[in-house]
């Protein structure tokens, strides 16, 4: 079989949902599978139905004549990546899977176990709209705020797994309180949750980040007040990246980049005022949407496999 037929195996398991897919070598997709994960039913039950799906996959890519060679997952929570282990999860309840091996061994191919953010930040970075930027920082804004480094097409682990978490920032001391309990992180403050969550304490009425940005748009006070807030904490955040990784772009993905120009326009501004010798960098909005986690699996069951042919 000729190397153009061989694909990869990608799972990006959600709380909800898990996006799967065949992938090429050169990162392009050949067949999507969505799946529900079902959480509740328990960890085990999740694995379970993780390596039906992946084995699934597999032999769907064989009897459409192609050649699955390596099996790439990413999960979210805790994970350490060089044992390949599903360390802790709150959403899926993993605690200490090893799910590489698992994977490897039901499929009988390579298997690579990443995290979520990571794994998105990597397809940003190497097939998205960090492409050829040598030095990304992919920042997900959404219910939390979460991030990734990825410098030339790797992204940092850190020793704990929890490297480039910009979300968790101390930007407003003694400003609300933090899911990760400290009051005043960049996600306490500029999580789309946190946006609509303050606006509805100021007006009494429930309000969406994206409602918040309309009104501001349309010039109404209370609106403009708690969005160029957000803003604001957003490029404090964002400077204090910008200080400690040198990045080239800045990739902003998540239901609050949705809001475009009435998010990037006010926050470069915010964010140049913020800089001083730093350079600036480019601020982008993702390019790979919702499929990003899975296409950043199928990366790292592709560098596995070059990895073990070196
Ligand atoms: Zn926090």
């Amino acid at each position: 079989m000729s190397a153009g037929d061989e694909v990869v195996v990608a799972l990006d398991v959600g709380g909800t949902g898990m996006k799967c897919a065949l992938v090429r070598p050169d990162g392009t997709t050949v067949h999507t599978e969505r799946h529900a994960t079902d959480a509740q039913r328990g960890p085990e039950a999740v694995v379970g139905t993780i390596l039906d799906v992946a084995e699934g996959l597999a032999g769907k890519a064989r009897a459409d004549g192609r050649s699955p060679v390596a099996c790439g997952i990413a999960v979210p929570g805790v994970v350490d990546e060089a044992r390949g282990v599903a360390v802790w999860s709150a959403n899926v309840g993993f605690r200490d899977v090893p799910l590489r091996e698992l994977a490897g061994t039901r499929l009988g191919l390579p298997a690579a176990l990443g995290h979520d953010v990571r794994a998105g930040g990597l397809a940003e970075a190497r097939l998205g709209a960090g492409r050829d930027a040598g030095h990304v920082l992919f920042v997900a804004i959404g219910t939390g705020i979460a991030a990734a480094h990825v410098v030339d097409g790797s992204a940092a682990t850190g020793a704990h797994g929890a490297a480039g978490e910009i979300g968790h920032i101390l930007v407003r001391p003694g400003g609300p309180r933090c899911g990760c309990g400290r009051a005043g992180c960049l996600e306490a403050v500029s999580s789309a949750s946190a946006i609509g969550r303050r606006y509805a304490e100021l007006s009494g009425v429930p309000t969406t980040a994206a409602q918040v940005a309309g009104r501001a748009a349309g010039g109404e006070p209370l609106a403009v007040e708690v969005w160029q807030e957000a803003v604001e904490a957003l490029a404090d955040g964002l400077a204090t990246g910008q200080a400690l990784y040198d990045v080239s772009t800045v990739v902003l993905g998540g239901g609050l980049a949705q809001a475009g120009p009435r998010l990037f326009d006010p926050l470069r501004r915010a964010l140049r005022e913020r800089l001083t010798f730093h350079r600036e960098p480019r601020l982008v909005a993702a390019g790979l949407g919702d499929e990003a986690g899975c296409l950043g699996a199928a990366l790292l069951a592709l560098d596995t496999l070059a990895k073990e042919s070196r």
